[in-house]
């Protein structure tokens, strides 16, 4: 209910995302308003970004770009209240059809199972009560945002299943079964519109589709719709922290402040699991 504050230091939040950054802009001001009333947030980056782009060559090199995204991200996650911060230095795949999808040392090429067990073993460490991850569409079809939401989705599975991964109980790390699973969405009527604003503004939309219509999930999808208006300021802040990827030409960077901070200012979900034995109801429903 809007106006409630509620402690939420007895919740523990894990947020699992492909690239440094992606973090920000669908749920940065979610995971700020957890921060803020207490709750525990681990975020887990699988890859370091090392394909990205670089907006200013004083910054990095393709050579750096991994390491200095690194520490991008530590400061963005300290703007937004990170406590935990894990990198699982998977190297970026690039987009669809790229040559670094063939990278050995790429997530593209990376085993799942192994990828997995590494996602379940941190569930049952950090034994968090939410998970937010990527949605089925990864936005923009980007090949690690759909890998990490099927490997999320399979880890938070397999966390709370005894008979996975029985090596690991002697490290302490025993199933653990997830209450809340989230998907971070992007509906489509929020792409039509950022499609229609970049074509007013004489932009080409940056996205490898013909229209809005391929790009982020439909608008049932979405069960939960958060105004996080009160963090956005937190948001942009974090946002900013990633400077290299911060093009002063790019698409978004022509929008107005006003329409980007109106943007920002609203997140969606879908909820996509709720245990039925320990699950409250949709949790982030409720933050505001
Ligand atoms: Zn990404």
């Amino acid at each position: 209910m809007p106006g409630i504050t509620p402690d939420l230091s007895h919740l523990s939040v894990v947020g699992i995302f492909a690239h440094p950054d992606d973090e920000g802009f669908g749920c940065g001001g979610t995971l700020a308003l957890l921060a803020a009333r207490g709750a525990r947030l681990t975020l887990v980056c699988a890859t370091n970004g090392d394909v990205g782009q670089i907006s200013d060559p004083s910054l990095a090199t393709p050579e750096t770009l991994a390491q200095v995204r690194q520490e991008e991200l530590r400061q963005a996650a300290a703007v937004t209240g990170v406590q935990d911060l894990r990198f699982l230095n998977y190297r970026d795949s690039g987009m669809v059809g790229s040559r670094h999808n063939q990278h050995l040392a790429s997530l593209h090429q990376a085993s799942p199972a192994r990828v997995v067990g590494r996602l379940a073993g941190i569930l049952r460490e950090v034994r968090p009560q939410v998970v937010l991850t990527h949605d089925s569409t990864g936005g923009y079809g980007h090949p690690d945002h759909l890998a990490v939401y099927r490997h999320v989705t399979s880890a938070v599975a397999l966390a709370s299943d005894a008979a996975a991964y029985p090596e690991q109980a002697p490290a302490g790390l025993t199933p653990w079964i997830v209450p809340l699973l989230y998907y971070v969405c992007f509906p489509r009527t929020q792409f039509r519109r950022m499609w229609h604003e970049m074509l007013t503004l004489g932009i080409t939309p940056p996205f490898a589709s013909k229209d809005a219509e391929s790009l982020g999930c439909p608008d049932d999808e979405v069960t939960t719709t958060l105004n996080v208006r009160g963090f956005v300021d937190t948001k942009i802040a974090s946002l900013n922290c990633h400077r290299t990827q911060l093009d002063p030409n790019g698409p978004f960077a022509r929008f107005s402040p006003e329409l980007m901070r109106e943007i920002m200012s609203t997140e969606y979900f879908a909820l996509a699991r709720r245990d039925g034995a320990s699950g409250e109801a949709d949790l982030l429903a409720g933050l505001w």
